[in-house]
């Protein structure tokens, strides 16, 4: 049944139904060595699941490549990003793990919502780097979501004591009790801070007027950065706290237009990280991986491997079907940057390599077609 549901990832079908239109392809015969099941019976099977092997199994796949040195660390420190997700919403179905909202119509929506947890890693040579979606968390009605980004974190940090050392995550998680609790793991983390709070700290304000900026750059884009370090006057954190501003400008000429303009945007970020374990050159670039989780994460799982597709409306196959996703994208990523070799990488796009798979699963013997056209 895992197979099944990898292969059907991988081929970026979309549905259980169709899956079982390829039940006919020689590909079942020697991938599952038996036929393949209906989509009623794999929808069944996957919400019985534990998702406690299925974890396991995403473990493994990440011990195997720890251990083969595929993982490097980004800037000298081990890398994790952290968000929450929405990955679906109905205003007709509904379940016990859905969470409610009243929309501006006055409708009640249901939804899915989770907490993710991403590895980010640096390039080996002369490959590209491999992210891992190591584990997600649903949140349960009545939460908010930094409850189950604590449970998400006690389990990964008892799974993976030393995945990573940094945790990135958004302004959300700019609070004491997430600070606080990765201190006390021992783990450092990079987190937004948005204009509202800036403007609540006035010891930073007043502290940025009196400093000049360094001068550096980040991605093509003129930066000026400003350094606070060891403010211990955040409120309720157990620790020093570091406050990293970037003011980025870079021009950009539309196709339309033909005419450069300038774009500019301004960020700052909080960290328990010091100068000794991170330069602001090193906070800034780390800052802005941050996006990763959407960009290779989310974007990707919803928009090419239909993740976001509700298989069976039910809280455990719902979190059953999102770890098989995480583990078939792990499995994809590291075969498509560690195995392929370079020659045969090289001019062959990801989508090649999916084609490729679902050619498989469409390979159809003539006689198995139970109409053969005339
Ligand atoms: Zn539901």
């Amino acid at each position: 049944m895992v197979k099944a549901v990898l292969a059907m990832y991988w081929s970026r079908l979309g549905s259980l139904n169709a899956l079982q239109l390829t039940r006919p392809a020689q590909f079942w015969k020697s991938w599952l060595d038996g036929p393949l099941c209906s989509a009623d019976s794999q929808g069944r099977v996957v919400a019985r699941m534990e998702a406690a092997s299925l974890r396991q199994g995403i473990h493994h796949v990440y011990e195997r490549l720890k251990r083969n040195k595929a993982l490097p660390d980004l800037y000298g420190l081990a890398v994790a990003v952290l968000d929450g997700h929405e990955t679906s919403a109905s205003y007709r179905r509904c379940c016990t793990g859905c969470l409610k909202r009243t929309t501006n119509s006055g409708q009640t929506q249901f939804y899915h919502r989770n907490v993710t947890l991403m590895l980010l890693c640096a390039s080996p040579p002369n490959r590209p780097a491999v992210r891992l979606l190591l584990d997600l968390e649903p949140q349960q009605p009545g939460e908010g979501e930094l409850t189950p980004a604590l449970r998400l974190l006690e389990r990964v940090l008892a799974a993976y004591p030393r995945a990573f050392d940094l945790l990135l995550a958004d302004a959300y998680y700019a609070v004491a009790p997430f600070l606080n609790f990765l201190l006390g793991h021992g783990k450092q983390a990079i987190v937004v801070l948005k204009d509202e709070r800036r403007d609540a700290y006035e010891d930073a304000a007043g502290l940025w007027a009196q400093q000049p900026p360094q001068l550096g750059s980040y991605a093509s884009r003129n930066c000026r950065w400003w350094d606070l370090r060891d403010l211990l006057s955040w409120p309720d954190v157990h620790g020093t706290i570091r406050m990293v501003r970037s003011d980025e400008s870079w021009t950009v000429k539309p196709q339309r237009t033909k005419e450069r303009t300038l774009q500019t945007s301004s960020w700052v970020w909080l960290t328990t990280l010091s100068v000794a374990q991170a330069r602001t050159e090193q906070v800034v670039r780390l800052a802005h991986l941050r996006w990763d989780i959407e960009n290779h994460g989310f974007n990707e799982l919803v928009n090419d491997w239909y993740a976001d597709h509700v298989y069976r409306h039910q809280s455990q196959a719902i979190e059953c079907f999102l770890l098989l996703a995480f583990l078939a994208y792990n499995l994809f990523h590291a075969f498509f940057a560690l195995n392929l070799k370079p020659e045969l990488r090289r001019g062959r796009t990801m989508e090649f390599w999916v084609r490729l798979i679902a050619a498989d699963l469409h390979a159809v013997p003539r006689f198995a077609l139970p109409h053969a056209p005339p």
